[in-house]
């Protein structure tokens, strides 16, 4: 109780100052829009422009929040008169300054938008369900005048009673009607997420950082608690990431759970310096841990980049008129891959689920333009054509991720990673110290050895490639893009279950050469197999020992139901021979049985913690 009556002394102090006054009711709604108030700060020019963002920092798309703001108007002060001009989709052109009272406008949510062009991935959005949820990235809620974006803010809510701000600022007083939430600046405001709502909380204390897992389920399938057993783990597992300590002493992981499906049919997270704000579908919590568990890990590592290590255009972040950087390999990619990495390497997932990890990956970059520059595409991501590739960062990125750790291991004899690399580079560069994005493949050229600089000016920059068989290699594994295999099937029918549990032929579409000898027909019943009843509970013994001890040459019969003519059904004897079909399969890993003593070396420094 002290000190929220010291933080509310220093508010009221700081509230005399020049500062932007947001007053905002989440209890009295017009038809589920939210009313805000604004008081301006001054101003020391005539003219004035005030704008929603376009961009927002962690995401690569213009959405426009202005986009979702309702009757904007400003109240003069008395007896004065003041124009207001829209002037794009975001911002507004204001004057004479002196003479604002306030600024009055209605806030739509994105979540439940009618709009359907642009829509906003959820986690960088806003919802507003009144009496039960508010999902508040500050962004899609205020706005800011164009080079007043460094003067404090304080945004006073009324509130529900008994609602709670989710958030990972320190700076608020909180009242059973009335919180008061304060940033330093603008860009403080969209990097602090707010989940108003009766609190499911669980704070965790990971050495000195303190945790805070705050849990919004409407069907309470999922809880904090919950979510703090399986993160807690993991957070050791970053604490060792980061050499024994975690790099914020505050952090909030914001959950908010849907039953209802998203508007982009997407669900994720996005990362801020200290807090990360996921959404994600609320199913029996056994199938989600592990998605839980890789998305927490891939936000919380974005404190390394791009929150950390990044180049001029993010630091001085303009919201409406963004400059990209060329390094989404760094900021997404090396996170994605250091998320699934650390994992493995910690004990959490084994070597085998990191390499499937992996192959997915390889899998579903192969659905992308696999030789459009890396750093052309970032810098120009914005625009449709290379937004397109945009998700390969997850993809590809990763991919890049892996092949530069691969290769320092090899060039260092083991000695140095990626994760010391990138620490060495958030020890040179830092949160306020950014890099210059046309530099920093000379820098780490300078820092590492020659052949990393050449492999980011080939592959990165460049548009080739990515040499996975040769880097694999250099770990004792051998990767096939493609090979042809010769295998035992069951035809390629596709299957399905009727209303009486038997298993039918839905479809012939993929048949193979041992399938077509039969002449099966859509529709079939499957009745036996080689004499045996073929069932629910037989199918699956039946093709393991089918495909295990078949002979080429041994003869088949397929009893099949099928209707005559007449409507009625015949039991259809179908013979045929076992044969084996030719198959390409894609993208394998296979470990090197005559593995060098170096590759073995490395692939322990790889994939184990010794
Ligand atoms: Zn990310």
């Amino acid at each position: 109780m002290k000190k929220l009556f010291f933080l509310f002394s220093f508010v009221s102090l700081i509230k005399a100052q020049d500062a932007y006054q947001y007053n905002v009711d989440l209890v009295n709604l017009e038809n589920k829009r939210v009313k805000v108030e604004l008081i301006p700060p001054t101003f020391n020019s005539d003219t004035i422009t005030y704008c929603f963002p376009a961009v927002v920092p962690g995401t690569y798309e213009k959405y426009d929040f202005g986009r979702f703001i309702q009757d904007l108007k400003v109240v003069p002060k008395k007896n004065a008169n003041v124009f207001l001009k829209k002037i794009d989709e975001n911002c507004y052109k204001i004057y004479p300054s002196k003479d604002i009272d306030k600024i009055v406008y209605y806030v739509t949510d994105t979540w439940h938008t009618s709009i359907k062009e642009k829509i906003v991935f959820e986690p960088a959005g806003t919802s507003i369900l009144p009496d039960s949820v508010f999902v508040i990235n500050n962004f899609g809620f205020y706005g800011y005048f164009r080079n007043y974006d460094n003067k404090p803010i304080y945004i006073n809510y009324t509130k529900p009673k008994g609602f709670y701000p989710a958030t990972a600022i320190t700076t608020f007083t909180l009242s059973e009607t009335k919180d008061v939430l304060q940033y330093k600046n603008y860009h403080e405001l969209a990097d602090f997420p707010v989940i108003y709502s009766i609190p499911d909380t669980t704070t965790l204390n990971i050495h000195n950082t303190k945790v805070l897992i705050s849990c919004y389920s409407p069907n309470k399938k999922l809880t904090s608690q919950y979510i703090s057993s399986l993160l807690q783990n993991l957070l050791y597992a970053l604490t060792n990431f980061f050499e024994g300590q975690l790099p914020v002493n505050k952090y909030a992981f914001l959950f908010y759970f849907t039953d209802k499906g998203t508007l982009s049919g997407a669900s994720g997270a996005l990362e801020h310096n200290q807090s990360s704000l996921y959404v994600l579908p609320e199913i029996d919590s056994i199938y989600i841990s592990q998605t839980i568990r890789d998305v927490a890990a891939h936000e919380f590592l974005h404190i390394l980049t791009p929150l950390t290590i990044h180049s001029e255009e993010i630091e001085y972040f303009d919201f409406n008129y963004p400059k990209m950087s060329k390094h989404l390999w760094l900021y997404e990619g090396t996170t994605e891959y250091h998320a699934h990495y650390l994992q493995e390497k910690e004990g959490l997932i084994s070597p085998d689920e990191f390499l499937n990890v992996i192959l997915e990956k390889i899998h579903n970059a192969d659905g992308f333009n696999d030789t459009m520059s890396f750093t052309k595409m970032s810098e120009n991501v914005l625009l449709p054509y290379y937004h397109q590739n945009y998700n390969n960062v997850y993809e590809k990125g990763a991919l890049i991720g892996m092949c530069l750790d691969i290769l320092l291991l090899k060039e260092s004899k083991g000695t140095y990673s990626l994760r010391k690399l990138l620490l060495d580079l958030s020890k040179k560069y830092g949160a306020s110290k950014p890099f210059k994005d046309d530099a920093l493949f000379d820098e780490i050229e300078q820092m590492t050895y020659p052949s990393i600089g050449l492999f980011l000016r080939r592959y990165v920059e460049g548009t080739k490639p990515l040499p996975l068989s040769e880097i694999f290699s250099y770990v004792g594994l051998k990767f096939i893009k493609e090979k042809e295999i010769e295998e035992i099937t069951f035809g390629g029918i596709d299957v399905s279950v009727n209303e009486n549990e038997q298993i039918y032929i839905t479809s012939l579409d993929n048949i193979d050469e041992f399938g077509k000898q039969f002449k099966f027909k859509e529709g079939d019943i499957i009745y036996s197999f080689n004499n045996r009843l073929f069932t629910l509970e037989s199918a699956e013994e039946i093709l393991s020992e089918f495909s295990t001890t078949a002979k080429v040459g041994d003869p088949v019969v397929f009893e099949v139901i099928r209707k005559d003519k007449k409507g009625n059904n015949q039991t259809v004897k179908l013979k045929g021979k076992v044969k084996k079909v030719k198959r390409v399969i894609k993208n394998t890993i296979d470990i090197d049985e005559n593995m060098s003593e170096e590759q073995k070396f490395l692939l322990k420094k790889w994939l184990t913690n010794e």
